[in-house]
């Protein structure tokens, strides 16, 4: 009778063992050229808090290049390649069919993917080819099923507990850290085949804007400005100084955007960019609940604005009330 005791409960236990082996998380990694972008080691992070082994997946001619920067990064198990030339700007409309093939071939339980330009496009069309509801833009993991995420322009922070066999989401990379713990385990680089797609979109050719600064979603510091700076002329006389002293990133409200003040790709909210940086400095900008639903989180909030009323020192740790024509000058010479 013991011995069958155990028998079954050798089974169950190996049955145990099997069950958790394949419990893992399948992660888009995004590059720029062979460089892993600072968006997609926050996504690691994310994956990480899962707490199962990761399968980086990088695309493109570049991919195995990229691929290597990663292999010693803490969690990530395993490592997936598609050189084709298909998959070098990775269209939403290329990159999804390939990666439902591999969530439908293998018993992964998560798929991350950047909340960026293309994991946005990609999240939903992974889903309804599984058909499975993605989640966009998670900045908390509560548990392998269960996530924050933020609703009605951050207004209000929802906790998800999803009851699908593969959990897909998109990371919020402002919310989590670049990865940066290694392991000793260096994992291995594994080519795969490009996936017939039936695609008809092409990559034509994109415009970048090609700046010194750090980039205005991962920079440390971010000066921002909004109508209050009048024209073009002041914003660029009066902002790019005093960002140039902080080596901060430039951000703008929409109003400063639709007013030709700067390029859009600066926006900030709900319809721009969201930052999370260490020192927020908003100029000029009332504060509207569309803006603040891009900066909110950020570590410390100065505004400057003329009007003490002004919504944005709600949230300002440090708010100056005056005229920014000449308090900004002020404070760049001081610096
Ligand atoms: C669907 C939707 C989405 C939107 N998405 C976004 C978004 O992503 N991002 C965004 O920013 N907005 C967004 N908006 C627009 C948003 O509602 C506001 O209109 C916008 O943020 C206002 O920009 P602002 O603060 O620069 O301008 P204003 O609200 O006009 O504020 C200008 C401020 O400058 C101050 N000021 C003026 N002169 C001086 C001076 N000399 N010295 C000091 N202070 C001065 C004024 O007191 C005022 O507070 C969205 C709106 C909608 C409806």
């Amino acid at each position: 009778m013991f011995s069958n005791i155990s028998r079954l409960l050798a089974k169950r236990a190996s049955k145990f063992v099997l069950s958790c082996r394949f419990n893992s998380t399948l992660t888009l990694i995004e590059t720029t050229g062979p460089n892993v972008t600072p968006a997609s080691l926050s996504t690691l992070t994310a994956a990480v808090k899962v707490g199962n082994p990761i399968t980086a997946l990088l695309l493109g001619p570049e991919s195995e290049v990229a691929g290597k920067q990663i292999a010693a990064v803490e969690g990530v198990d395993k490592i997936l390649i598609s050189k084709s030339d298909k998959y070098a700007h990775l269209l939403p409309e290329e990159v999804s069919p390939l990666v439902a093939s591999i969530l439908k071939s293998s018993d992964y339980t998560n798929f991350f993917v950047p909340a960026s330009t293309a994991g946005k496009g990609i999240l939903p069309r992974v889903g309804a080819l599984l058909d499975v509801q993605p989640l966009s833009e998670i900045t908390k993991v509560v548990s392998p099923d269960t996530f924050v995420r933020p609703t009605y322009a951050g207004n209000a922070i929802l906790t998800v507990k999803c009851k699908d066999k593969v959990k897909l989401a998109s990371v919020r990379s402002s919310a989590f850290d670049p990865i940066e713990r290694k392991s000793e385990k260096i994992a291995d680089i594994k080519e795969i085949s490009y996936v017939e797609s039936g695609n008809k979109t092409q990559y034509v050719s994109e415009q970048l804007i090609k700046s010194e600064r750090p980039e205005l979603d991962s920079a440390k510091i971010v000066v921002s400005g909004g109508r209050g700076l009048k024209d073009k002329e002041h914003f660029d006389q009066l902002l790019y100084p005093l960002a140039d002293k902080l080596h901060a990133a430039l951000g703008a409200s929409r109003a400063a955007v639709d007013a030709d003040f700067c390029d859009n790709s600066l926006q900030v909210g709900q319809t721009g960019k969201v930052v999370a940086p260490n020192l927020y400095l908003a100029v000029g900008i009332s504060g509207a609940i569309q803006h603040l639903a891009g900066m909110k989180d950020s570590k410390v909030i100065v505004a400057i604005n003329k009007d003490e009323e002004a919504p944005i020192f709600k949230i300002a740790d440090v708010g100056m009330v005056g005229d920014l024509f000449k308090i900004v000058p002020e404070l760049t010479e001081k610096l």
